[in-house]
């Protein structure tokens, strides 16, 4: 049995080959894998379950066909489809996890996140974020007409483009004491989150004791995933 989280796809209408990759794995998922966790940034951009773009009907009907084999499918928001709701787990039969989330996989206690949380240094990011997630701000957000929203979201991304350009690269990772932190808020040393494009499996010393931090690659360059079994985890590319 087998355990698969990926992150980070990005999914838009004007990239296909990403979308071709996640059929491809959806309709061929290896046969001992029991559950696939999407940990956020699915798609590039989602403005509400009411607006669900055409290049997703052949994703939701993969994904059904998936969870009604009976593998799991579990879905978390990333930042930039954090408004991806319940009609979209509906479709597909996946469930959405908050963030964070702590799991049991195969005996060991394990923290799932995005990241975003986790690169604490970024303030201005930071803020942005806590306004977005409010819930008056996402009522009032899903009322507005469709044209408007696509034209916020554009505007969002640009922001986000010309800002991570002038941003040094530290600032846009992760924080090694919010790590810590997180990590032992939670009581596990294993943690699995995306957002970063840094894939890696790092080690940690977590007040004496060993711990362990596994970032999920994106799709951009090269779709991959952490694989997880009762022997352990390894990252592996699609
Ligand atoms: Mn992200």
């Amino acid at each position: 049995m087998a355990t698969l989280f990926i992150a980070d796809l990005h999914l838009s209408e004007d990239q296909p080959v990403p979308i071709a990759r996640l059929l491809e794995l959806l309709r061929h998922l290896p046969s001992d894998t029991e559950a696939l966790y999407i940990l956020g940034d699915l798609f590039e951009a989602w403005l509400g379950d009411d607006l669900i773009p055409p290049f997703c009907q052949p994703i939701l009907h993969a994904m059904r066909q998936l969870t009604q084999q009976g593998i799991a499918l579990y879905l978390m928001h990333g930042n930039r489809d954090f408004l991806l709701g319940p009609v979209f787990c509906q479709l597909s039969g996946g469930e959405l996890l908050d963030d964070p989330a702590v799991i049991d996989l195969y005996g060991t206690p394990t923290l799932l996140m995005h990241g975003d949380r986790l690169c604490s240094d970024d303030l201005d990011y930071q803020a942005m974020r806590q306004q977005l997630r409010q819930p008056e701000w996402i009522a009032t957000f899903l009322a507005k007409p469709a044209e408007e929203r696509i034209a916020f979201a554009r505007q969002l991304r640009q922001r986000s483009q010309q800002e991570s350009r002038q941003k040094p690269e530290q600032i846009m990772d992760v924080n090694p004491d919010t790590v810590a932190t997180t990590m032992q808020q939670h009581q596990v040393r294993h943690l699995i989150h995306g957002h970063t494009h840094r894939p890696a499996q790092h080690q940690l010393d977590l007040h004496g004791e060993p711990a362990w931090r596994h970032v999920l690659p994106d799709w951009q360059s090269q779709p991959g995933a952490l694989r997880c079994d009762p022997n352990g985890c390894r990252l592996i590319n699609l």
